[in-house]
């Protein structure tokens, strides 16, 4: 993270620079007697501020409680807003948090206006300390309208709560629902937008409250960093589906900053360690990072509807997605056909683990395999006739969707009455399933195939997932964020 915030310098164009504050200081008296034409000035100051305007409240709420002068913690406070180098949108104040003086704070707060200026925020000065802003400017790649291409863009994280770990992210994976949500093909887009929910860094900060990981470990987080904890829901570990809402990676609303989350094309995320995951040593960790979508995302209904041996399971479409259900449900025991429209990929197919594959575009190849189904997971990302894969099934069969074309399907209520089929979805999994599902793939050693890209190839891996072009997760190395 950088830092979002310099010292005073007391430069020119600074009106409140240290030399301003050491000469009101030196001369209280004057200062006192011009109270009125001080406070002019400030107001001036202030009003220039969008910052300081919103914290001045605040400020003088916990100056009174605090039994401290607010005047001096005004200056100090217009001072440090005056020379921070860029504001990002949304500045936070969070009235809770405290902690002790930390080298690379103001030295001396009590002669600095009760203000300390410290590496992440701004915090006022009574014996303890107290934040007012939390401020971690952190790099990222972002779209800010659905046809606008990636760019740098700065985002704000917030300090580590004493439950909080904070990941330097190495590797995240590219989901077609990055694709989709960045394009907001689903009509739920906010921008800007940061995509990102298959991440895998490493331990940069923990609070004083995290048990599961310190400094140095490595770290995962999914789709999900918060639900409300307390719904029957996310009581049985189904946050996916907590019935108060949950908080997803990004384009959700920041329970904790306000405004949107943003997700893992940056350099860092900051999560409650009950939304974070533990990698296998064993793992390869560009390849594990897909786990914590693609991967549990089939995972998840896989292991619901019981398949194993004896089963013959079809797995449509060969993406990120298709090919961790063909590795799962060949894991699983299971007799495993894949059905893809690209015959590129029947070799891809079966060395994945697949027994089986069928071009689904083949009229004839469909016919031979209809009614002999127990279970298809479908996985496809775009139009496509789900009435072909229902002829698939035999009687109590069972299709599940888990991608997410935009546009509806179109069901003939005959596929699902003859012989009596089932249709479901399922919705990636929750955190202790997530955990299972890597803890799994630890025991058996499987990651995903992964392409590395670098950040700045974004656009072009989005055109490439369009066009059925990844072999077979796109991964982005988070040092090119760098370059
Ligand atoms: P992906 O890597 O782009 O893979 C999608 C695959 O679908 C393609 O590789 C292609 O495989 C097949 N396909 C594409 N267009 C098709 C078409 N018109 N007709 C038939 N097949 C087609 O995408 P992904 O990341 O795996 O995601 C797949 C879908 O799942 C997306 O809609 C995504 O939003 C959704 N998703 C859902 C969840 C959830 O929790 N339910 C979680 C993550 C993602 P072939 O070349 O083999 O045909
Ligand atoms: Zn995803
Ligand atoms: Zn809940």
């Amino acid at each position: 993270m950088t830092e979002g915030r310099r010292r005073c310098t007391g430069a020119p164009g600074h009106r409140w620079g240290t030399d301003s504050l050491a000469k009101l200081r030196a001369g209280r008296a004057a200062l006192l007697g011009g109270l009125i034409g001080v406070s002019g000035a400030l107001a001036a100051v202030l009003a220039n501020d969008i910052v300081c305007l919103a914290m001045t409240p605040v400020l003088i709420e916990g100056c009174i409680r605090r039994r401290l002068n607010p005047l001096p913690c005004l200056l100090g406070l217009a001072c440090a807003a005056n020379v921070a180098p860029a504001r990002p949108p949304g500045v936070s104040i969070d009235r809770g948090s405290t902690r002790e003086r930390r080298a690379g704070d103001d030295p001396d707060p009590s002669r600095r206006g009760g203000v300390v200026v410290g590496m992440d925020g701004l915090w006022a000065y009574d014996g303890t300390l107290t934040c007012y802003t939390h401020r971690m400017g952190t790099r990222a790649y972002a779209v800010t309208s659905d046809s606008s291409p990636f760019g740098a863009h700065s985002i704000t994280r917030r300090e580590p709560t004493a439950t909080d770990v904070a990941i330097e992210i190495l590797y995240c994976g590219v989901c077609h629902s990055d694709l989709h949500i960045a394009r907001n093909e689903w009509g739920m887009t906010q921008y800007p937008c940061v995509p990102g929910h298959e991440i895998l860094g490493r331990v940069a900060n923990v609070g004083s409250d995290v048990t599961k990981f310190k400094v140095g470990d490595i770290a995962a987080v999914g789709c999900l960093v918060d639900s409300c904890r307390t719904c029957s829901s996310c009581e049985q570990g189904m946050e996916q589906f907590c019935l108060n809402g949950p908080t997803m990676t990004y384009n959700s609303e920041d329970r904790h900053l306000g405004g949107l989350t943003y997700g893992g094309y940056s350099e860092a995320v900051v999560v409650d360690e009950a939304f974070t995951l533990k990698v296998p040593d064993n793992l390869d960790p560009a390849g594990a990072s897909p786990l914590l979508c693609a991967g549990i995302t089939t995972y998840s209904p896989l292991r619901k509807w019981n398949v194993g041996h004896g089963q013959k399971v079809g797995i449509v479409g060969l993406g990120g997605l298709g090919h961790m259900g063909v590795k799962f449900a060949a894991a699983f025991g299971a007799h495993t056909v894949l059905f893809t429209t690209s015959p590129s990929k029947v070799e891809d197919g079966k060395r994945l683990g697949a027994n089986e594959v069928i071009i689904s575009n083949d009229e004839q190849q469909m016919n031979q395999h209809a009614g002999s189904f127990d279970f298809i997971l479908d996985t496809v990302s775009a139009d496509h006739d789900i009435n072909a894969y229902m002829a698939m099934l035999k009687l109590d069969g069972t299709l599940v969707l888990v991608g997410a074309p935009p546009n509806p399907l179109q069901l003939s209520a005959f596929s699902m009455l003859f012989p009596r089929k089932h249709l479901s979805g399922s919705l990636i999994g929750g955190l202790p399933e997530t955990q299972e599902m890597l803890d799994y793939c630890g025991r058996h050693n499987i990651v995903c195939d992964i392409e590395r890209i670098k950040m700045q190839q974004i656009d072009e891996a989005y055109e490439r997932m369009l066009r059925s072009d990844v072999k077979y997760r796109f991964v982005i190395d988070m040092a090119s964020l760098k370059e």
